[in-house]
């Protein structure tokens, strides 16, 4: 017999591989639901869940890392320190 727990879950799979995504690299929503195979109403979701975890970032002039557009960006920012090979952008 299996239960399915659908409101329990700290960080669900789905949220985990959007986390993973986006970790340093602003991408738009459209984007990462294309790579995550969601709706962009599901990314919004679990981002809303991630932002309970970790510093997820919004930025309206960000370039997105994979389609190149200025548009409506989230990253997650790792906070906790110095950043190692931290460079300015060119
Ligand atoms: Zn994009």
């Amino acid at each position: 017999m299996l239960s399915m727990p659908d409101s329990l879950e700290p960080m669900p799979e789905q949220a985990a591989r959007i986390a993973i995504l986006i970790v340093d690299r602003p991408m738009c929503l459209p984007c990462i639901a294309t790579n995550v195979d969601m709706s962009i109403a599901s990314v919004m979701g679990y981002l809303e869940h991630i932002s309970k975890s970790v510093t997820v970032s919004r930025s309206a002039t960000e370039r997105c890392r994979q389609c190149g557009r200025a548009a409506h960006t989230v990253s997650i920012v790792r906070d906790g320190g110095a950043r190692p090979g931290e460079r300015a952008p060119t």
